[in-house]
């Protein structure tokens, strides 16, 4: 999608500060880091929220995973600590509609999240 600027992202249309890339997803830096580390997972192929994947996108979700374990690791928080969170929707706080896997980590996470 043009206007989604997390495939802007994944084309190489605007710039971000890449951490890890391969076939089908993209990691780099948070804009705005909620952490000392703060990375962004998304697969090039646009989903707009994780209640829009389907059966069809169940490899691609654990694929997501499986490379936020390797950015934590890439980014040294992995044997401390991190979280990975994918927010959903209004009320679950996403506020770009192209599904990303937020990996927080570098400081003691509180729990519960606000
Ligand atoms: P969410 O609120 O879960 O949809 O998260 C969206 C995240 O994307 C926020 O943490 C933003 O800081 C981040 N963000 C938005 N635009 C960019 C960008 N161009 N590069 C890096 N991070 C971004």
């Amino acid at each position: 999608m043009t206007d989604c600027i997390f495939c802007r992202i994944a084309t190489g249309d605007i710039p971000a500060q890449i951490i890890l890339e391969a076939d089908s997803w993209v990691a780099f830096h948070d804009l705005n880091a909620q952490a000392p580390q703060h990375a962004l997972v998304i697969p090039r192929r646009h989903i707009a929220t994780l209640d829009a994947a389907t059966e069809d996108d169940r490899a691609l979700l654990g694929e997501l995973m499986l490379a936020g374990a390797a950015v934590a690791r890439h980014l040294g928080c992995a044997e401390t600590g991190y979280r990975t969170v994918m927010n959903c929707n209004a009320d679950g706080g996403q506020s770009v509609y192209h599904i990303h896997l937020h990996v927080l980590g570098g400081r003691r996470l509180a729990w519960p999240p606000g």
